[in-house]
């Protein structure tokens, strides 16, 4: 599932492509359900004709800020955009297609069919329900100890909750936890303050060199992710612990383990994470 860097990653390669600035001609919807908000007809013909002024990142949803309103995506597990001159025939995984006034198709593929688009008059509708940017001047150590000291739950799904810091997934998080030598079935009120300082630098750590290998693709099929040029991730050579169990941890040696919990496959070593 795409996380922080990989949203921000297929964000800096759609800003990257000259998509702002385009106007929307026609809009096709092959998968109505993809389309949380409008109707699927509200949403094709609100759309056509709007121009993307700017394109950002809001947690892991993808933000087009348009001439009237604000288009949301979420990838959730396997949503995919393609930007190509050219025109292709639906494909069985294809949602939405996108054509703009230069030729472009954006294409909107998701073999799992968890992606949701919402075209929003207010997106803070939408964002109120988010927490911190981990990446962003207001997630300092004050505001995290804050949060932190008022959980009782397990600092993994403490930090996997998006009303808490967005843009963690299972990945970061257990690297994160592993940086910050946490064990993740800790509770979150019971974090000392060194512990807490160490998981404030491992969070945005872990995320900016996850952006700088340009995300993470676990395995190797179309399901995974890919950028919107269908370059695949570099990060998941840099990964310390996730989907390593029964490999050294690379700090002390011990034998990385995987365990379960809050329902998710979660690495961590023994050693290091008590
Ligand atoms: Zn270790």
């Amino acid at each position: 599932m795409p996380e922080l860097p990989e949203v921000e990653t297929i964000v800096q390669e759609l800003r990257a492509s000259q998509l702002i600035g385009r106007k929307i001609g026609k809009v096709t919807v092959s998968w109505p359900r993809t389309i949380a908000t409008p109707s699927v007809d509200d949403f094709c013909s609100q759309l056509h004709n709007q121009v993307i002024l700017q394109i950002s990142r809001r947690g892991k949803f993808i933000v087009f800020t348009l001439s009237k309103g604000t288009l949301l995506v979420h990838l959730r597990m396997t949503g995919k955009f393609t930007l190509t001159k050219e025109k292709r025939a639906v494909s069985s995984h294809e949602r939405v297609r996108l054509e703009l006034d230069d030729g472009h198709f954006l294409y909107y593929e998701d073999q799992r069919k968890f992606g949701k688009w919402y075209l929003l008059t207010d997106p803070e509708l939408k964002f109120q329900e988010l927490g911190i940017e981990p990446l962003s001047k207001d997630f300092t150590l004050q505001a995290f100890q804050k949060l932190i000291k008022k959980s009782s739950q397990q600092i993994k799904p403490f930090l996997l909750n998006q009303r808490h810091i967005v843009g963690l997934g299972n990945i970061y998080v257990d690297e994160a936890l592993w940086e910050a030598k946490i064990h993740p079935a800790r509770k979150a009120d019971s974090l000392t303050s060194v512990e807490i300082k160490a998981l404030h630098r491992a969070i945005p750590h872990v995320l900016k060199q996850g952006i700088a290998h340009m995300g993470t693709s676990l395995g190797s099929t179309q399901a995974n992710y890919y950028s919107v040029s269908g370059r695949r991730g570099g990060h998941q050579t840099q990964l310390k612990v996730f989907r390593r169990e029964t490999l050294p941890c690379p700090r002390c040696g011990t034998t990385i383990i995987k365990i379960t919990l809050a329902q998710r496959g979660t690495h961590l070593c023994p050693n290091c994470q008590k």
